[in-house]
Formats: structure tokens, C-alpha cells, sequence
């Protein structure tokens, strides 16, 4: 490396260390700070390996804040194509553990105090989620710890690599810049430690995220009146809905024919399928027009498949449609 490249890439990361993240106008997609609000839903998959379907992750913007809701696998790659520096992530929230909403957890927390373009996060990374977040959090900042060592010579902040983790219970869990995130238990199976739902406002809108629930209650009434119900939904083939296997796993799910009650008693504006479960396999099962079909036989509410990059805008003026590509 010659003296002046050296000297060019010093002054990068110089700049790109000390330069607030919000004020860069790095991102494409920047959260926005009028009084909409923008969901993306970055993976709409389940845990079956899709590369048109990343792992569950759901990104809230609103008040200038990004938030993050599960990171599943492939949840940086998403934001990449958002053009997202990961490190502009000002909180993470996850529903439960399974490693479909966590996967991708590891790269949105380390690839976050990597210095910008990538990363440029300047303080600790704010980890949301049920009781055992903090063993999370302790055994990521354990896993990586040489990642950090590794890396000194780029000036990353000490706070940078730490992860603060908060454990949620029922209610308000969040507060910032007039962003309100509300959690709720949801059931999702008998095996099953906490699970819980995420209600997420700005103003006089709403989105609410189910994440994995076997057809709750809780998503009904957080879901009241909501702009947007991003539900979970997983369907079984009728030859092979007896089969012992099918049934466990559904019964940890939400049928088409149960989200549309859901959906019924929640009245949304738009319902929204994600984590998209196709039995048997993952990709062959009940197609995603027989989903719509069955639900639509129960719902006559706005109800949709969700696929990745998928975003909406919410205003006073309802909800406009937009991909990201
Ligand atoms: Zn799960
Ligand atoms: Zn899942």
C-alpha cells in the first residue's frame, strides 16, 4: 500500500468514524421524520433455505428511527439492498429464540460497529427480547470476542461492541422520538418459553407483528384498528395434514383459516402474510394462491402474501406500495 492510499483510507475511516450516522444521508431508504411511518419486510421465509425467502426479519421506520423486529437469515443482506448502513439499526427486537428469528442476529450486531459504509455504529447495540436475551447477548459479545481485538486498528468504539440487552415483558417496552413499542405474549407451542408479539406506533398508525403464534388471541386485540397486521401463516397439503410431524409443527402455527378469524376481530387495513410456511418441504405445499383462497373465504379485508423487500408507507392518507429493488 502506497503512503497516499494509506494516508486516503485513514482519513475515510477518520470521518466515517466521527461523522453522526443520521447525518450522513448514506441510506436510500432513510427512516423517515415527517409523521409516516415505513415498514419493510426484509424476510418473509421460514426456516426452509429460499433465496427468494430470507430468514424473518421486519424493519419499522418512523421519527428517524430504524428498528429492527427478529433478524432471521440474510437480514444484513436485505438491509444492503435498502442501503441501509447496518450499523444505523437504533434497536433490535426479537420475538422468541428459535434460530430462524436469530440467525442473522450475529451479523446485524457485528457488522454494525464495522466502520461505514458497512457498519458505523458509535454506541452499544440495544437488544430487545424475552427472559434469556441477556445469556444471548453475553454468549454473542463471548463467541466474537476476537473479533473485536482483531479489528483495533480500525477505532472502533468500545460501547460499539457491546451488546445492552432488555428483557420485555407485556407493555411498553420502547419509547423515542414519539415511537412506541408495545409487547405481547402470543402461544406459540407447548415446547415453547416465551414468545411474544410486537406493537409498534407513531402517531395515529400502527403495525403489528405476530411473529411465530399458533393462532392467538393477543394478535386480535394488539391488532385492533392497526394500518398493518404482518401475520405468520403456515399451510399443510390435505394428503398429508395427518401425518405426525405436519400436525406438530402446526400446531405451533397459524392456518389460513385461523388467521382470517384473526384477522376478522382485528379489522386492520392490510393484513400482511409472512413467514410463510409451505408443508410439506419447502417448497413444495399449499401455494401461496390456496393460502390467499382459504383466507379469503373467511376474511374480506385487504390480505396479501408478503415477499421480501416488499415496503409500505404509511400516512393520514393510507398506505402506498413500494419495492425495493
Ligand atoms: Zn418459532
Ligand atoms: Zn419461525
Amino acid at each position: 500500500m502506497n503512503n497516499l492510499f494509506r494516508n486516503l483510507t485513514a482519513a475515510l475511516v477518520a470521518l466515517a468514524v466521527t461523522t453522526p450516522l443520521h447525518a450522513q444521508e448514506t441510506a436510500r431508504i432513510a427512516a423517515p421524520t415527517d409523521d409516516t411511518m415505513r415498514l419493510t419486510l426484509l424476510g418473509t421465509g421460514s426456516p426452509a433455505l429460499r433465496i427468494e425467502r430470507f430468514g424473518f426479519a421486519n424493519l419499522v421506520q418512523a421519527g428517524g428511527l430504524n428498528l429492527l423486529f427478529d433478524a432471521g437469515r440474510g437480514a444484513t443482506m436485505r438491509l444492503g439492498q435498502m442501503g441501509l448502513p447496518i450499523g444505523a439499526i437504533d434497536a433490535t427486537f426479537l420475538t422468541h429464540f428459535h434460530s430462524d428469528h436469530t440467525n442473522g442476529l450475529p451479523d446485524v450486531y457485528l457488522s454494525g460497529y464495522v466502520p461505514l459504509p458497512l457498519g458505523g455504529r458509535q454506541d452499544e447495540f440495544q437488544l430487545y427480547g424475552p427472559e434469556g436475551v441477556q445469556q444471548l447477548a453475553e454468549g454473542l459479545m463471548l463467541a466474537y470476542a476476537s473479533d473485536v481485538v482483531e479489528r483495533g486498528g480500525a477505532k472502533i468504539p468500545e460501547a460499539a461492541t457491546k451488546i445492552a440487552a432488555h428483557v420485555v415483558d407485556e407493555g411498553v417496552v420502547f419509547e423515542k422520538n414519539g415511537v412506541k413499542v408495545e409487547a405481547f405474549r402470543v402461544f406459540h407451542h407447548k415446547f415453547s418459553t416465551e414468545t411474544f408479539g410486537y406493537r409498534v406506533s407513531y402517531g395515529n398508525h400502527s403495525v403489528v407483528i405476530s411473529g411465530d403464534a399458533s393462532h392467538s388471541e393477543s394478535v386480535a386485540s394488539y391488532g385492533k384498528d392497526a394500518d398493518i397486521i404482518v401475520h405468520e401463516v403456515a399451510a399443510v397439503s390435505q394428503v398429508a395434514a395427518d401425518k405426525p410431524f405436519f400436525k406438530v409443527v402446526m400446531s405451533g402455527h397459524t392456518s389460513p383459516e385461523e388467521a382470517a378469524r384473526i384477522f376478522t376481530a382485528a379489522q386492520p387495513k392490510l393484513a400482511i402474510f409472512s413467514h410463510v410456511v409451505q408443508l410439506p418441504g419447502g417448497h413444495v405445499g399449499p401455494s401461496t394462491d390456496e393460502i390467499l383462497t382459504r383466507t379469503r373465504a373467511g376474511y374480506d379485508g385487504e390480505v396479501i402474501i408478503g415477499e421480501d423487500l416488499m415496503s409500505f408507507v404509511i400516512s393520514d392518507d393510507g398506505i402506498e406500495r413500494d419495492v425495493i429493488d
